[in-house]
């Protein structure tokens, strides 16, 4: 029989799984508490639970995290893995210290299918969706080897969902794992430090909006259909109009101080004239919404260019203009590919060259 990996477990999830072997309920936040705050994987070191529990849950249960394949440390402080699954494919995990906060950085699946023209991720094809316990795992882990570090401003305070692959559609384990990261006897994150970001699909928007109320982050990247088609493909299943009615939606569900992050990729010469500018004013008009500009992180044979950081002050300056409060994410790890997507695919060129065309595995600090 194949063992329950814990990690993967919610707390309604753990209750079940004691409750299936006549163990009372309280043991999952006890189980919670040793997982997730502590980091313990060994039954043994489980002080709180007897010899003979800790015997069944070694016979039936396992805590067993991702392969760590790669491990970088950029000299902004910036921390990038690439962890390893069992089916030998590679996902990306990144850490980004601020003065204020830590961020992790997760993948929702192995690749994506949304084909964006201007993300590395898109390139490698959709392998799979990522399980409730492969999600968990990157935070899990994230947090133990960051701990090991000893130093301060090494932790956790944010989780945001802009890894590789599209979260919501894998709705099922990603609202799980949220889940996870909000419990009080786990994680205990505030719903204002979790953030989904979404290309726009909107049925699982709607879902979203009555399940968590966490931070949702739209990668909007143009304000017209013709171009959005091209940028973010999805967008002719669910164009423009009825994204923003979706996000209307959904922040009339939140609470009345929250507000919609609006992601806008600045690429030369394609979405950043002023223009561009006055026609996302107008998009956004009566939505409440924080405006990152991100600069575009270029990759081979990409075939768009970063704007210049004229071009983005002055779309920035036209956007605050209009009283629209907006920031132009800062790029982080530049020297450790730490952008979406390019980390993985290096290694996976790297391992074909080398392996001549053998899909590559990852090894544990290969
Ligand atoms: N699929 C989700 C989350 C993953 S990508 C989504 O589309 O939102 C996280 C953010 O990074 C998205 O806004 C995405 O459009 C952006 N992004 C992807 N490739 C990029 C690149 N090369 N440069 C800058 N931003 C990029």
């Amino acid at each position: 029989m194949e063992k329950t990996n814990l990690l993967g477990l919610n707390r309604q999830d753990l209750v079940d799984f004691f409750s299936a072997i006549d163990e009372k309920a309280f043991r999952a936040t006890q189980l919670m508490k040793w997982i997730h705050q502590l980091g313990v994987s060994d039954f043994a070191e489980m002080t709180n639970i007897s010899k003979s529990l800790q015997q069944k849950l070694v016979d039936i249960a396992e805590i067993r995290p991702l392969e760590i394949a790669v491990d970088q440390l950029s000299s902004d402080g910036t921390r990038k893995w690439v962890f390893g699954l069992n089916d030998g494919n590679g996902i990306e995990t990144v850490f980004i210290p601020e003065d204020d906060r830590g961020t992790l950085c997760i993948s929702s699946q192995v690749g994506c299918a949304l084909d964006c023209s201007f993300c590395s991720t898109a390139r490698q094809g959709f392998s799979r969706n990522l399980t409730t316990d492969e999600i968990l795992s990157q935070v899990w882990l994230a947090s133990r080897l960051l701990d090991e570090e000893k130093k301060p401003g090494r932790k956790i305070t944010n989780i945001v969902l802009m890894g590789m692959g599209e979260p919501l559609l894998n709705y099922d384990n990603v609202v799980k794992a949220i889940d996870v990261f909000l419990d009080d006897f786990a994680y205990g994150l505030s719903k204002r430090r979790v953030t989904v970001s979404t290309a726009g699909v909107l049925p699982a928007m709607d879902r979203l909006s009555e399940r968590h109320d966490v931070q949702l982050a739209i990668s909007l990247h143009a304000t017209r259909d013709d171009l959005r088609n091209e940028l973010v493909p999805i967008n002719k299943k669910y164009p423009i109009e009825e994204l923003m009615n979706a996000c209307k939606r959904f922040m009339a569900r939140r609470s009345p101080r929250s507000r919609l992050t609006i992601e806008y990729v600045m690429l030369s010469g394609v979405n950043d004239s002023i223009q561009h500018a006055e026609e996302l004013i107008q998009l956004l008009d009566g939505i409440s919404v924080l405006i990152n500009l991100i600069p575009f992180n270029p990759f081979e044979n990409s075939g768009y260019k970063t704007s210049s950081n004229n071009a983005v002050r002055r779309f920035q300056d036209k956007l605050m203009q209009s009283g629209l409060t907006t920031v132009i994410r800062k790029t982080r790890g530049d020297d450790i590919d730490a952008a979406c997507g390019q980390l993985v695919g290096k290694v996976a060129d790297k391992s074909r060259r080398q392996q001549k065309f053998i899909k590559p595995r990852f090894g544990m600090n290969s």
